[in-house]
């Protein structure tokens, strides 16, 4: 049996072609990527795709899109071994952090891939991600069951979770990064897979798709200086149900009394809050230090090691649930998709 997969193709650099007018590079469709990746028909597999009309670059995906790829997994779960997403780099992370949370005992590889450079350019490495893409969607262990039975991002020499990876060059190859978990596979001369990081417990049941996501979130960056009337202002706006407050270090934050305040009155309100670190490698630990302690003291969840990427997507998952301010901020202490680290 040939392995079946399923490409959806939603835009992004990959599939780009330059505007004779303008100069700039503007997504382009699905043969014309397919057309100059030739050697895809050297893997033997069944490959059918769906292509979002129209392709998009990255910078305007939205969650109508998240929902459009998760229905396009959903309705050929079934039918395929695996599914490649195509996707601008910008926002792959958010797209696969979300997708993530949307599909729920998920038990097939989701690969979403792109490139830096256009795929009909001489030295691009979309023909590469894609092919190496194709093969990890097809790939299965021992028993026959897929190797990776999750959201994952590939990108030249890595694979990583999806929510656990971000977007570190607009310039090179090696475009992403996960800073607080191991890459699930290596990518040289082989495919190195590693069983241990890989996502392997499972509960057993049939995938569940969550389609509801609330866009009503909102972030918040600390930066010394920050006065009390801008984040009192950027606190106040009324629709907001969850903030991700992006802190120092390890998850630390002004001690001044009006900071607290202002904290305190939005937290009262119902608002959930997150503390989420600005640095790239580590986690929050919120008894280290007194700004810290006082964001905890006043009720601020914890984001452990989370992604930013992670941390907005999965307060839209968990709001779209249609859960309580509380469930939500109990919601986010907890390991859902494997975006954090518990006990670190
Ligand atoms: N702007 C592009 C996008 O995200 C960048 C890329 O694909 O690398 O769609």
């Amino acid at each position: 049996m040939k392995p079946r997969i399923l490409i959806i193709y939603t835009g992004g650099t990959i599939g780009m072609i330059e505007d004779l007018r303008t100069k700039t590079l503007k997504p382009f469709d699905f043969s014309h990527l397919m057309e100059n990746v030739p050697k895809v028909k050297m893997l033997n597999y069944e490959i059918d795709n769906i292509q979002f009309q129209p392709p998009l670059d990255s910078s305007d995906m939205h969650t109508t899109h998240w929902k459009d790829i998760a229905r396009s997994i959903t309705e050929n779960y079934d039918s395929y071994d695996g599914f490649v997403v195509l996707h601008g780099t910008d926002t792959m992370a958010y797209t696969a952090s979300a997708l993530s949370f949307m599909l729920e005992n998920l038990r097939k590889p989701v690969i979403i891939t792109g490139s830096q450079l256009p795929i009909g350019e001489v030295r691009t490495d979309g023909e590469e991600n894609l092919i190496t893409a194709l093969q990890i969607a097809a790939a299965t262990d021992s028993f026959g069951l897929p190797m990776v039975r999750e959201v994952a991002i590939l990108f030249e020499n890595y694979l990583w979770r999806g929510n656990r990876a971000t977007k570190r060059s607009a310039n090179n190859f090696n475009a992403f990064k996960s800073y607080n978990y191991p890459a699930l596979a290596k990518i040289g001369l082989g495919i190195h897979f590693d069983t241990e990081a890989l996502k392997r417990e499972h509960s057993g049941e049939a995938l569940n798709t969550h389609y509801g996501l609330d866009t009503d979130v909102a972030a918040i960056d600390l930066f010394p200086g920050i006065s009390a009337g801008t984040l009192r202002h950027q606190l106040s706006c009324p629709s907001v149900k969850g903030i991700v407050l992006r802190t120092f270090g390890a998850g630390n934050a002004p001690t001044a009394q009006w900071f607290a305040e202002a904290l305190k009155e939005t937290i009262d309100r119902g608002v959930v809050v997150i503390n989420v670190t600005q640095c790239g490698n580590g986690s929050v630990h919120c008894s280290r230090y007194m700004g810290g302690d006082l964001l905890s003291s006043l009720g601020v969840v914890s984001g452990h090691d989370i992604t930013f990427e992670a941390a907005i997507t999965k307060m839209m998952y968990l709001f779209g649930l249609g859960l309580t301010p509380e469930e939500v901020a109990k919601k986010l202490e907890q390991n859902l998709a494997g975006e954090i680290t518990l006990n670190n």
